[in-house]
């Protein structure tokens, strides 16, 4: 099934997945399974509803917030989501911010990753670790996760930091 995703939920105007004002949506499915993860009941790529590319982009665009894909793991579910942020990128100037429990170095090593993190703007890289946890983290959960800025890092090929990475404390 090449064009459905498995989408947990589609949630509009949060602040917390991302810079300023966005439309999330959540992926179910993760096949990375960190020890301390608090969403387990996304684990299951099966609990989430089937939609088609054409139907979670005509839901998500009618907003006019930007755009965030999370889980869950969107990268269990590259290839079909390629073709969604492909549509997005071509026919709306959204940006898109992407959560995965893989960091930056494997996703570029993997084909059908890198494939979809070519059309997205920042990444929140790797597993969430306990240990690492603090209170206040903007947009992650532990400190070992990075904020990183995709096309900035593609052009210098090296790890770049989004901007307000270094402003590290979530002001509410
Ligand atoms: S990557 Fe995210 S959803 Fe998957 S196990 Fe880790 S914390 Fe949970």
């Amino acid at each position: 099934m090449d064009n459905i995703l498995y989408v947990a939920d589609i949630v509009k105007n949060t602040i917390v997945d991302g810079e300023g004002f966005r439309t999330s949506l959540y992926l179910s499915g993760c096949d990375i399974c960190c020890k301390d993860c608090h969403n387990k009941e996304l684990w299951d790529i099966k609990s989430g509803k089937t939609m088609s590319v054409d139907e979670v982009y005509n839901k998500i665009i009618k907003y006019f917030t930007n755009i965030t894909f999370i889980g869950g793991e969107p990268m269990m579910q590259a290839s079909t989501l390629t073709l969604l942020a492909e549509k997005i990128k071509e026919n709306t100037n959204k940006t898109i911010w992407i959560f995965s429990g893989h960091n930056y170095e494997e996703i570029i090593n993997n084909e059908n990753y890198f494939n979809l993190l070519k059309y997205c703007d920042v990444l929140v890289d790797g597993k969430f670790d306990k240990n690492y946890f603090e209170n206040n983290l903007k947009f992650k959960g532990s400190s070992n996760q990075r904020i990183i800025d995709i096309q900035n890092s593609l052009n210098k090929n090296e790890v770049v930091l989004w901007e307000d990475e270094f402003n590290d404390e979530l002001v509410i």
